[in-house]
């Protein structure tokens, strides 16, 4: 039987779900041989150009337009979507930058720190736009998973990813839920 093919992406996040996945150390093995890892941060991939797979993850939260893109191209990608960690759950720790318009940070990141001299805001087209404000995945695009967690622990990724592998959409034992 083919293994289930995963992509996985980190959008608005500090890559620590994924270090919390390689975390699982000589038990990865067992995982990387019932799945079959194609675009992935992992596997150093260069372009979005998702193949169709069983499983998407995400890791991070959505900001920015560049993100809004990614996550809707893995969602017409993959059959069940995973969020992994509080940042794609419920948003996480990016959240805080809500209550402040958006001129107002980049004007504050670019131009006004105590350390800048003659700064400006970038207005390069191809930039990413920042958006309004910060989204969990399920706010943009419907999920079938969740493993939350700052990062989730080893653990709950793996049964997670086992579980999906067994054909069931994973649903998290409460001694497996880690909320920080
Ligand atoms: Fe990092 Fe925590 Fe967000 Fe995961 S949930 S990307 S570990 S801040």
């Amino acid at each position: 039987m083919p293994k289930p093919k995963v992509a996985t992406v980190w959008l608005e996040g500090c890559s620590g779900c994924h270090m919390s996945f390689l975390d699982l150390d000589e038990s990865l093995l067992g995982i990387l041989e019932a799945v079959d890892l194609t675009v992935t941060p992992i596997t150093d991939f260069k372009d979005y150009a998702f193949p169709e797979v069983a499983l998407g993850v995400v890791e991070g939260a959505v900001a920015n337009s560049e993100q809004l893109e990614i996550v809707k191209k893995l969602r017409g990608s993959c059959q069940i979507l995973m969020a992994w960690g509080d940042c794609a759950v419920f948003g996480g720790i990016n959240k805080l930058r809500d209550p402040i318009p958006v001129q107002d940070l980049l004007t504050r990141g670019y131009v006004t720190t105590e350390s800048t001299v003659d700064g400006k805001v970038p207005t390069d087209p191809s930039l990413p736009v920042l958006l309004p404000r910060v989204k969990a995945l399920n706010e943009v695009v419907q999920v079938e998973a969740f493993v939350p967690g700052c990062p989730p622990r080893p653990e709950a990724i793996a049964f997670a990813l086992m579980e999906v592998v067994q054909g069931r959409i994973p649903v998290l034992p409460k001694e497996l839920l880690h909320y920080d």
